[in-house]
């Protein structure tokens, strides 16, 4: 699936829908964002935090790798379990051992979204979604969804 938008505003509010969708998709714990500097991967994280009722104020974890924030129980995602979004971003690092990625990706009571997801390639399609964010002129942005 393809979607234009046209400012931040619009981005932000597809992934809060995106959000919504996941949430009934029991099987999907992961989504794997990639695009350039400037495309809008934290944004896109930032609407899907607020689809799935988070208040916290959502940074880049450029520098700190992994951010943590608790769902709200009225918006925790199914299977009732998962309560905690996770906030990944991988531009920095080569080495992904001192992570704990794995360990948090095999819980599947996380939810956990990647920027830079391109640079781990033991994702699994099986309970991961593709969102790849590509920066036309201005403040147009594809989002393919795969
Ligand atoms: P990334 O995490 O991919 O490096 P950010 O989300 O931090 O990117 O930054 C995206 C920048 O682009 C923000 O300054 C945002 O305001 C701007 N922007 C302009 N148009 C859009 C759009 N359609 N979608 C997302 N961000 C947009
Ligand atoms: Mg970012």
């Amino acid at each position: 699936m393809q979607y234009t938008t046209n400012s931040e505003k619009e981005t932000k509010k597809l992934a809060e829908k995106i959000a919504q969708w996941i949430r009934q998709a029991h099987y999907i714990n992961v989504v794997a964002l990639t695009g350039e500097l400037g495309a809008g991967k934290t944004t896109f994280v930032q609407g899907f935090a607020k689809g799935l009722g988070i208040k916290d104020k959502i940074i880049s974890p450029t520098f700190v790798l992994i951010r943590q924030h608790l769902i709200p129980k009225t918006k925790k995602i199914l299977p009732a379990g998962r309560q905690v979004l996770f906030h990944v971003d991988l531009y920095r690092i080569n080495s992904f051992q001192e992570l704990g990625l794995k360990e948090i990706l095999k819980n599947p009571d996380n939810v956990v979204l990647i920027e830079w997801a391109e640079k781990l390639n033991y994702l699994s399609p099986k309970n991961s979604k593709k969102i790849i964010i590509e920066k036309l002129e201005g403040d147009k942005r594809i989002i393919t969804i795969d």
